[in-house]
């Protein structure tokens, strides 16, 4: 074969920044996807890319800055840059308009958008690095490019959200919920399971809320009528999972009474005995104040009934201390619950306000240093119940994903139980095998022995 029929010796070269949540991941692997399947190339380098496309971050304060600085690198060192994600959706103080903020502080850039546009960022690529002509679309794989390793990956199943917590921006970044109809969520996870992939992380804003914008309408999938609703969904991927040997992880949901129906899916282990649940805080009065979803349920309840009927959940959840007009006697509260609840995994932030959020309005601004004394002193806690948690596991055999493993797992490796989300919790480290014929693969499952707990990860022996 010539070369001067090569499709890729002319290929125009995109530079990609992706900064921000999973959700915006999902975005920046949406694009990816499309440029590979135009016949696009990427490039490692700002200099040695023909335009560059940063995915931006506007949810707090750091994160804006750290996107504005990533724009200004690109500019200066490559000139041609396509802004879009959450940045991109927002107005500046001067002018509401989407996208003022971007275009004021770099006034060059060549386009902005807001999150989930592939269509208008493919349109500004077009228009800048005109397409190449034949592109070898068979290249693509079916479940799209991922930037997650190859054995675990994210699912998105809903864009939006139609609540208003006074802390939160995301809604008048991304609008109301829309969820994915459900037979292409299904197909996605088909062709992720179908490409090796062993560990599937359903995210949205609101999990428990998916197919409550379409009146949980009947799709199709496989011929078969299918609700899009929380439990259908999660049923049909714990089927899937099980044909494929794989973890079905679930992220961000609220707890609603129909989220208890999920439950004995876990107890009958279709799908991980997980549950992400952003709690945010337990007194009643902080959480009308937050406008928190589910903020009149009887949380304490909820999660003895979970554990009830699935000994072995694994719950998550983070919290805000020192929102405005907390009282002492609220964060006690909030203490009491974490002793009673004994939550697995928590997370605390000092709260920080938003700009754009409504909370800032609120009355009972607290002192820096009384938010942040709260939080450790939440930590103190939720560290005590961690700790407690992991030393329960040690002489138990745990089935573990090898995350990494050199020299096949010879020196031993890392993975992560059924408890620990990626990059979120803690990890399993697993010591070198006894037996020479044991080996660690990534992306492969073994069973380990617990023999340590270390901080928030435990120490385990394959075997
Ligand atoms: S549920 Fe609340 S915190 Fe989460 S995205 Fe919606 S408004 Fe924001």
């Amino acid at each position: 074969m010539s070369d001067t029929i090569s499709p890729t010796a002319a290929a125009p070269k995109i530079g990609f920044v992706s900064l921000g949540c999973p959700k915006a991941l999902t975005d920046s692997e949406l694009i990816l996807t499309q440029l590979r399947a135009e016949g696009y190339e990427t490039s490692k380098t700002f200099a040695g890319a023909d335009l560059v496309i940063v995915n931006t971050c506007g949810f707090i304060d750091d994160a804006v800055k750290e996107s504005l600085d990533t724009i200004g690198e690109a500019l200066a060192e490559n000139g041609k840059v396509i802004v879009t994600g959450c940045l991109g959706a927002k107005g500046s103080d001067a002018n509401a308009d989407a996208g003022s903020l971007v275009r004021e502080i770099h006034p060059s850039v060549l386009a902005v958008t807001g999150p989930h546009a592939t269509q208008e960022v493919m349109d500004a690529v077009h228009t800048h690095v005109p397409k190449p002509h034949d592109p070898f679309i068979d290249l693509v794989p079916a479940y799209g490019i991922k930037l997650t390793p190859k054995h675990y990956a994210y699912l998105k199943i809903s864009e939006g959200c139609n609540h208003r917590c006074s802390f939160c921006i995301i809604p008048s970044m991304r609008g109301d919920l829309v969820s994915r109809p459900i037979g292409d969520v299904l197909n996605e996870a088909r062709a992720l399971f179908e490409s090796g992939v062993k560990e599937l992380l359903v995210i949205s804003q609101d999990t428990s809320a998916y197919g409550v914008d379409v009146k949980y309408r009947t799709g199709f999938w496989d011929g078969k009528p299918v609700k899009t609703r929380m439990y259908e969904l999660v049923a049909k991927l714990g089927e899937m999972a099980k044909q494929h040997g794989a973890w079905v992880r679930l992220h961000y949901v609220y707890p609603y009474p129909h989220v208890d129906e999920v439950l004995p899916l876990m107890a009958e282990g279709l799908i991980l005995p997980y549950l992400d649940v952003p709690l945010q805080h337990a007194h009643p009065d902080v959480l009308k104040r937050m406008k928190r979803p589910a903020n009149g349920e009887k949380n304490m309840e909820r999660i003895a009934r979970w554990r009830e009927t699935c000994p072995d959940i694994v719950i998550r959840s983070t919290f805000i201390a020192g929102f405005p007009g907390e009282t002492e006697a609220e964060f006690q509260y909030l203490l009491d619950f974490m002793q009673e609840a004994r939550i697995d995994r928590a997370g605390c932030f000092a709260y920080s306000p938003v700009e754009g959020a409504t909370a800032n309005n609120l009355e009972g601004a607290l002192p820096d240093e009384v938010r942040e004394e709260r939080r450790a002193r939440f930590m103190q806690i939720a560290e005590a119940v961690s700790v407690d948690k992991l030393r329960s596991r040690i002489g138990a055999t745990m089935q573990v994903l090898v995350d990494s493993a050199p020299g096949l797992g010879r020196k031993g490796g890392v993975g992560r139980s059924y408890a620990d989300a990626p990059e979120i919790d803690g990890t399993v480290r697993l010591l070198p095998p006894q037996k020479a014929s044991k080996t660690l693969k990534v992306g492969e499952f073994t069973k380990a022995k617990i023999v340590a707990a270390e901080g928030h990860d435990l120490v385990a022996m394959p075997v």
